[in-house]
């Protein structure tokens, strides 16, 4: 596929999608503090569960970087064991805690180097704790970009590079955009796609892709989209 519509149904897509589920209103936090604790308890657990943690973190005072990093890590785990893995979190905390503190500007570099961040959480951080413009990567972006076949390269590097490229440098434009994708993905692109009721079905057939399921009806899907 040529650079040029790589660009335009980039684009098109987050039109699409911004319209179809409107503002997501990303990182639900209200502090940089918080901020970093939701990424760092969020890796390989449901958003539901880092909410339990937070809302038990907060209730013993344990909601800043200084706090986490002098509490009590039998108290500490405890708070956190909704997020699952909460020894090994509990230290990724601390290790995080530390090192915000002791920093006054924080590169992705350095993010990348503490015990547990990888390039997912410390884009996470960038963009939505730090207000920087880089563009976050995770298993839906890889998925729905692969099953509308605007890449087969699946690594984390190429497709942040794909978005970066052929999209402004915008830091609400990839705001939004991964939010929007993250909710696409928990509500029709699935492990099991549910091409028919979802608002993204138009790029594949407009650039006649192979739906990535048998049971795709363009009639119901058109019939749902032109009301
Ligand atoms: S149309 Fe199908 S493949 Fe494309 S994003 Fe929606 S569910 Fe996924």
């Amino acid at each position: 596929m040529k650079e040029k519509e790589k660009k335009s149904r980039l684009l098109d897509m987050f039109e699409i999608l911004n319209k179809s589920f409107g503002p997501q209103h990303w990182w639900p936090a209200d502090s940089l503090d918080e901020m970093v604790t939701g990424a760092i308890l969020t890796q390989n657990v449901s958003w539901s569960n880092v909410e339990k943690a937070l809302a038990s973190l907060k209730k013993n005072g344990i909601d800043s970087f200084e706090a986490i990093l002098a509490a009590d890590t039998i108290l500490l785990e405890g708070c956190i064991k909704s997020a699952g893995f909460y020894r090994q979190k509990a230290k990724r905390l601390k290790t995080a805690a530390k090192f915000f503190l002791s920093k006054r500007f924080i590169k992705r570099d350095d993010l990348l180097c503490l015990n547990g961040i990888g390039k997912e959480t410390a884009d996470s951080i960038m963009l939505y704790g730090l207000n920087e413009p880089v563009f976050v990567v995770d298993a839906y972006t890889k998925r729905i970009l692969t099953r509308h076949k605007i890449t087969q390269k699946t690594d984390y590097d190429s497709i942040q590079k794909l978005f970066e490229d052929n999209l402004p440098k915008s830091i609400t434009l990839f705001n939004q955009y991964h939010a929007l994708l993250v909710k696409l993905a928990k509500l029709f692109c699935k492990r099991k796609p549910w091409c028919n009721r979802c608002p993204l079905a138009i790029d594949l057939l407009e650039n006649r892709i192979p739906f990535p399921t048998e049971n795709f009806k363009s009639t119901d899907y058109l019939l749902l989209n032109t009301r």
